[in-house]
């Protein structure tokens, strides 16, 4: 992995580079931080702490159209399939637990042979510049969950403020190139190698930040819930303060439930994939009318053996990546790190 140490202002000269050849959403401060396409790079917010929304959103639609059909056609034109929307983009300055979260998004939308092509378009089209982080959160968690303020997953190229610099553009960035795509991003552009003293100074740091960051529960006893408390009291008690709103699925980077729906009008019509969630009662509502989770401590229960115990049989780890907003968006103050503490008491 190459290294190099890049300026603000030199940086502010490759993201004018990018914005000439292709879309770039960045975190911009509004009432909070969101990710925005951005003309120039003085929209951008390199000192906020996480977006509120999650970066799926730009992958996994909330709401898109896959097909649109008229059954008035000419058989040959009955289906007409949606335009791709996948532009060339850059994804920058995201947080290293958004990263993470695409590749465990991959394993679900890019799995063979059920690969997604909606996703898979918009992934291979995207870039993923991703800004380690230099403090935490209350609700952070990313360690117990196997990422950290330096993990390189799912980043293309990986920054580091190493020096703030007393103005903005006075600030100086490790600047890592992870993948042939973040070598592409580089072209024509000269980084100078980054100093051995600079490199240990930036991961004792993150070490030292990641040393903060409190373990929740024990995540390898919660795996085996399904088996030893599937039936536990615990459940229903902690659901008591769930309204179900699914707040906290809607703003998981990790939670990708949909629902395909056909909406038609006089033999036209289209094909709409929708966010769901397992939250809600009518997620598993049954035509004949049978719900398979009909309590609401049923669907709590889903919720945490999917990300805890079937996801990681599944696909080799944890549905999570500890980014906190399920804690910060409930409205009923529901935390998930008190719901796996109080599930492995009972395992
Ligand atoms: S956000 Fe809170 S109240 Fe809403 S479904 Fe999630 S845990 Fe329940
Ligand atoms: S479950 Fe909560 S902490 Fe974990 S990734 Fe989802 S929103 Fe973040």
């Amino acid at each position: 992995m190459r290294r190099g140490t890049i300026t603000r202002e030199d940086l502010n000269e490759l993201i004018r580079r990018w914005t000439a050849e292709r879309k770039v959403i960045a975190p911009v401060r509004r009432d909070v931080v969101e990710l925005s396409p951005v003309g120039s790079a003085d929209e951008i917010a390199m000192d906020y702490s996480n977006t509120q929304l999650p970066t799926k959103r730009h992958f996994f639609r909330p709401s898109e159209v896959l097909l649109r059909f008229d059954l008035r056609a000419a058989p040959d034109r009955h289906v007409v399939e949606a335009e791709s929307d996948a532009d060339p983009t850059v994804l920058f300055g995201v947080r290293p637990c958004e990263a993470r979260s695409h590749t465990l998004l991959d394993r679900v939308f890019l799995r063979e042979p059920y690969c997604d092509p909606y996703y898979q378009q918009r992934r291979a089209n995207t870039a993923v510049v991703v800004l380690g982080c230099t403090s935490a959160g209350p609700t952070c968690f990313c360690t117990s969950v196997g990422g950290g303020p330096n993990d390189h997953a799912g980043a293309d190229l990986f920054l580091t403020e190493i020096e703030h610099g007393r103005e903005a553009h006075a600030a100086i960035y490790l600047l890592d190139v992870v993948t042939e795509r973040g070598a592409s991003l580089l072209t024509g552009f000269d980084l100078p190698e980054a100093d051995a003293g600079l490199i240990e100074h930036a991961s004792r740091a993150a070490a030292e930040l990641a040393a903060t960051l409190k373990t929740i529960a024990d995540l390898e006893r919660i795996r085996t819930a399904a088996q030893t408390a599937f039936d536990d009291p615990v459940w229903q008690a902690i659901c008591l303060s769930c309204v179900g709103c699914a707040a906290c699925a809607f703003l998981c980077p990790t939670c990708h439930c949909f629902d395909i729906q056909d909406e038609v009008s006089g033999g036209r019509g289209r094909r709409v994939r929708n966010w769901d969630a397992c939250s809600f009662a009518h997620f598993t509502l049954h035509a004949s009318g049978h719900n398979p989770r009909p309590e609401r401590h049923q669907r709590c229960r889903q919720r945490i053996l999917h990300k805890f115990t079937w996801f990681p049989e599944n696909f080799g780890a944890a549905a999570c990546v500890g980014c906190g907003r399920c804690i910060r968006a409930c409205p009923m103050g529901n935390d998930i790190r008190r719901w796996l503490e109080a599930i492995g008491k009972k395992v």
